[in-house]
């Protein structure tokens, strides 16, 4: 099941366990980052991956932002989501120009560094709850976990991984959280996670399953399973050419009188998605009425 959050209750109800495979998600967003390295993408991958999970959780029209600040407090990654899966993600200019001495030697625990936050802002436009947590882990994964068990007093046992091939793509992306329901036995969060970690191939593999044999072969890991619903994820950024206008008019009145003249184009593109919106000197002129 590609791009689809199974959601299932096990342990008889004690435990909810989410997981995806995203790996079509994961891969249509770091197409549009082909230029940055490595250790960038796993950066923009992880934490999109884990947030892509945490849009089932989400209801109507609650969002869920997070972003993520480095060390070096320049550096920040952000990334959302709808309740309905809409999924996007980017790492700020500076991470992008960062420079090449810098960001190619470097590894993912030495670019968080040990004054990484992390901040999430979930719900809707009339009631959010903000949540600020430091990132021990200094690996994204653990360090989100830490952010449930801190700041909204859950234990939460969070894994993803991406699997990197010889070209731009990545082979495969799964995202997996369980959290303890009241009522639970404590090490049960110990045992899942074990559980997933001696089992990583059924988890890199959930493209062979469907929603005929998912929760039988569920049933073969963990006790009790029982598949409560399914929802899909995808990659949309929402921008649109509207938005755009605010860049041209951060330009000149001189600048614009010039592109008029000139009978030239102005493009802008998108740092999210890549789209670029090409204005002509019709519509520039439209601005100076
Ligand atoms: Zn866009």
């Amino acid at each position: 099941m590609e791009n689809t959050i199974v959601k299932t209750l096990i342990y008889d109800k004690q435990v909810r366990l989410f997981f995806v495979d995203n790996t079509k998600l994961i891969n249509e967003i770091l197409r549009l980052n082909k230029e940055t390295n490595n250790i960038l993408k796993l950066t923009l991958g992880k934490t999109i991956s884990v947030v892509s999970l945490m849009s089932g959780t989400i209801k109507g029209d609650q969002r869920i932002s997070l972003q993520m600040t480095m060390s070096d407090p320049k550096y920040k990654v952000f990334v959302d989501a709808d309740a309905k899966g809409n999924v996007r993600g980017y790492l700020n200019g500076e991470l992008l120009k960062a420079p090449y001495d810098y960001i190619n030697k470097i590894s993912l625990d030495r670019l968080i560094g040990n004054k990484g936050t992390i901040r999430v802002i979930k719900g809707s436009a009339m009631n959010q709850f903000t949540g600020i947590t430091d990132m021990p882990y200094r690996n994204i994964v653990d360090d989100i976990s830490h952010y449930f068990i801190q700041s909204e007093q859950t234990q939460t046992y969070i894994g993803a991984n991406i699997g990197f091939g010889n070209d731009n793509c990545i082979l495969f992306s799964n995202a997996i959280c369980a959290q303890l329901l009241p009522g639970a036995k404590p090490d049960l969060i110990d045992e899942v996670e074990n559980t997933v970690n001696t089992n990583r191939g059924f988890f890199s593999s959930l493209n062979k399953y469907s929603k005929n044999n998912i929760e039988e072969k569920l049933s073969e890991l963990f006790k009790d399973v029982k598949v409560i619903g399914y929802s899909p994820v995808q990659f949309f950024c929402g921008c649109s050419k509207e938005m755009f206008y605010g860049i041209l008019h951060s330009l000149s009145e001189n600048e614009l009188k010039q592109a008029i003249k000139n009978k030239e184009t102005i493009d802008t593109a998108c740092q999210i998605c890549g789209r670029t919106y090409r204005f002509n000197y019709n519509e520039i002129q439209g601005l100076l009425r």
